[in-house]
């Protein structure tokens, strides 16, 4: 997995309606709009203000860099889309009629899903948009109320021929139906309406390629990454993204900034940034390659970004990629937790509650690097990932590895979005659980990921002669709860006090409710009645949850709680949950260090896979009826030079309140594409 998406990482969100702990934050507004199944959201760029002037004015160059992508990203999503933005965007900003009507209101959240989705296919679900408003309405009212001088007709000739070409295309529900089908058709090209084939058949593009890479290459091109196929009077050939050719227009903006970001970077840094222009000059895939060894390298520069043709997803054939951008900056704050955490790995290790034998005599905490998002563009923007993994290039990532970074003002304003969606209110009974997950929420789940992952994967050591691969199939949810358990079980030690990454017990009190809780049922909201649960990290939920339940049982450590009708389970006795949390990880190490098949298949098979279906059905109704939008996405800050005098003095930020007045700006100010490319 390259990307980390919001659905991958659910294992510290959703289902435990996340908090914060601050209540300055409160005032911050994170939610500036929703539509449809959509909401948008404002994240905020902690420290931004306390960087050096050389940092901010990089961030300054990079954020241009990154928006004027923005285009390409809409173009290669299907060629029409800039079309059909284009031309709606001229209505919404010159229609002379009613705008207070349903009709309008319509409109204008058709718009706002294709600003969203970079085009008119769904961004996530790729369906093309059934706009509410009719063909009638759109022509004889809306195109015949506005300043059609506006409308972008450079590439058809006349408004009608633009006309000709958009209304069906939006209008239509057989012409583009999906913009990405990868399989169940006899031609994948001919079923997808992404933009980066045209003219040729799946086979006759698979041949194209497949002739290209020279057989054992050890460090293979990642030949077609950065261009469009076409077929052309029987003729196929690469259109390649570059300087000079596809795309030019924004990859000369794009040129123009990361010139000026090289300008004030420092080596390494530098002549990474060089590099990168000197492939989106060139258009030559040897030095992507080269550029993305030189920006692996480089884990020292406080700033980093990604720019370029990165993921493939969306093209059928996976070759293809999609324009984006982050700049980003290391957070000294949350990176300072996970040093602290890191640095303490041998302490931990000697302490845990496992059999001594299991112990690493020396072990080695792994700091993962936390940073904070400054831009988001292009295939990131607006919904983006909370985590990066990069390059992509299987023989670059086995050479010189890859550089994995959380982001955490993303996760931060995805939970601090979440809270009074309802959600605790529905499923948490006590009012004290309720107050200590809303102060402690945040803090307990942050840390306890960095301990599942700074710590809990990397502790303990197998019996001699245990080769590891013994536990089969019921390995990675042994090896998740063996992570969640050392993390749950720490996160209630007086260590973490001592170390001053928490204020108390009180932190561990509020993760223990919200993780039984998620464990034992709210989790189930994700899974289709009537399923089991087969996810490795749903199954380690569950397994720890109900293992401690029954563990406990006879001292009424957990339990479940019936009230007007509805479903609770509460933790009873905190300390001998951590007790039970050890015990079940001294067994689950045992299991582990042994390679004790049998037993690892009893635990899961017996905790982790049936859902009772009555309490399933119950929380998907009750989980339903909260009504909680499926979709997130992000609006930018905006950064401006602060200039003395010929000089740059300082960057400010401010961060916009208006989601539409952001898709305009930047259609305004970073749109240079021809409608048609
Ligand atoms: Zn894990």
């Amino acid at each position: 997995m390259k990307k980390l998406t919001l659905f991958a990482i659910m294992a510290t969100l959703m289902a435990t309606a996340m908090t914060s702990c601050s209540g300055e934050q409160n005032k911050f507004q994170w939610q500036i709009d929703s539509f449809d199944d959509i909401k948008v959201l404002r994240y905020q760029v902690h420290g931004f203000e306390e960087l050096p002037l050389q940092q901010k004015e990089l961030i300054y160059y990079l954020n241009q860099a990154a928006l004027w992508g923005r285009d390409i990203m809409f173009d290669q999503n299907f060629k029409y889309n800039l079309a059909v933005r284009r031309t709606l965007e001229a209505i919404y900003t010159s229609y002379q009629g009613d705008k207070e009507c349903e009709e309008w209101a319509k409109f204008e959240k058709y718009l706002k899903k294709v600003w969203f989705a970079n085009g008119i296919h769904h961004h996530y679900g790729n369906d093309k948009f059934a706009p509410e408003f009719t063909e009638e309405y759109f022509v004889n009212e809306l195109v015949a109320k506005s300043n059609t001088e506006l409308f972008p007709t450079e590439a058809f000739g006349s408004k009608e021929a633009l006309l000709d070409v958009i209304v069906p295309v939006m209008f239509d529900p057989a012409l583009y139906p999906s913009r990405l089908v990868q399989a169940g058709v006899d031609d994948v090209l001919k079923a997808s309406s992404m933009n980066y084939y045209e003219g040729l058949t799946q086979k006759e593009a698979e041949a194209f390629y497949a002739g290209m890479a020279a057989i054992n290459d050890p460090r293979p091109i990642s030949y077609g990454l950065n261009s469009k196929l076409v077929k052309k009077d029987g003729k196929i050939y690469e259109q390649t993204y570059k300087v000079g050719g596809m795309y030019s227009e924004a990859l000369e903006q794009i040129v123009y900034w990361l010139e000026k970001a090289a300008g004030v970077a420092e080596e390494p840094q530098k002549s990474t940034i060089l590099k990168l222009v000197e492939y989106y000059k060139s258009g030559n895939l040897r030095l992507f390659d080269e550029f993305n060894i030189a920006w692996t390298k480089d884990t020292a520069s406080p700033v980093d970004f990604v720019n370029g043709f990165t993921e493939d997803y969306g093209d059928p054939l996976g070759r293809k990629g999609a324009w984006e951008s982050i700049v980003n900056f290391k957070s000294v704050e949350a990176s300072r937790r996970t040093e602290l955490i890191s640095d303490n790995a041998q302490w931990f290790e000697d302490h845990a509650p496992i059999n001594p034998a299991f112990r690493k005599a020396e072990v080695k905490g792994v700091s993962a690097k936390v940073i904070t998002a400054a831009t988001l563009a292009g295939d990131a923007y607006p919904a983006t990932p909370i985590g990066i993994n990069l390059p992509n290039a299987d023989w670059i990532r086995k050479e010189h590895g890859s550089k994995s970074v959380t982001i955490d003002n993303i996760t931060e304003a995805y939970a601090e979005s979440a809270k009074g969606n309802g959600f605790d209110e529905e499923f948490v009974l006590r009012k004290e659980d309720r107050e200590r997950i809303n102060k402690y929420g945040s803090i307990g789940d942050n840390l306890h990921t960095d301990i599942h992952e700074c710590l809990g994967h990397g502790s303990g050591q197998l019996a001699p002669g245990v080769k590891g691969g013994e536990l089969g199939k019921y390995s990675s949810t042994l090896e998740e709860a063996r992570a969640d358990l050392f993390g749950l079980y720490y996160l209630g030690d007086e260590k973490l006090v001592e170390l001053g990454l928490v204020p108390s017990f009180d932190v561990a009190k509020a993760q223990y409710a919200e993780y039984i809780m998620n464990g034992m049922m709210t989790q189930f909201s994700r899974i289709e009645l009537g399923k089991d649960v087969v996810e490795s990290h749903m199954q380690n939920r569950k397994l720890i949850a109900e293992w401690c339940y029954e563990q406990g049982k006879e001292e009424n450590v957990i339990e479940w709680i019936k009230q007007d009708g509805k479903t609770y389970v509460v933790v009873n006795d905190f300390e001998k949950l951590r007790e039970l949390f050890g015990k079940m990880l001294y067994e689950v190490q045992r299991i582990k260090s042994e390679g004790d098949f049998e037993a690892g298949k009893a635990l899961v098979e017996k905790y982790a896979v049936k859902i009772d279906p009555e309490l399933h059905k119950e929380v998907l109704e009750r989980y339903a009826s909260l009504n909680i939008k499926p979709y997130s996405g992000f609006i930018n800050p905006i950064y401006t030079l602060v200039e003395e005098d010929g000089k740059v003095v300082d960057v400010k930020i401010e961060y916009p309140l208006s989601y539409i007045e952001q898709m305009l700006y930047y259609s305004e100010n970073y749109s240079n594409l021809p409608t048609i490319n």
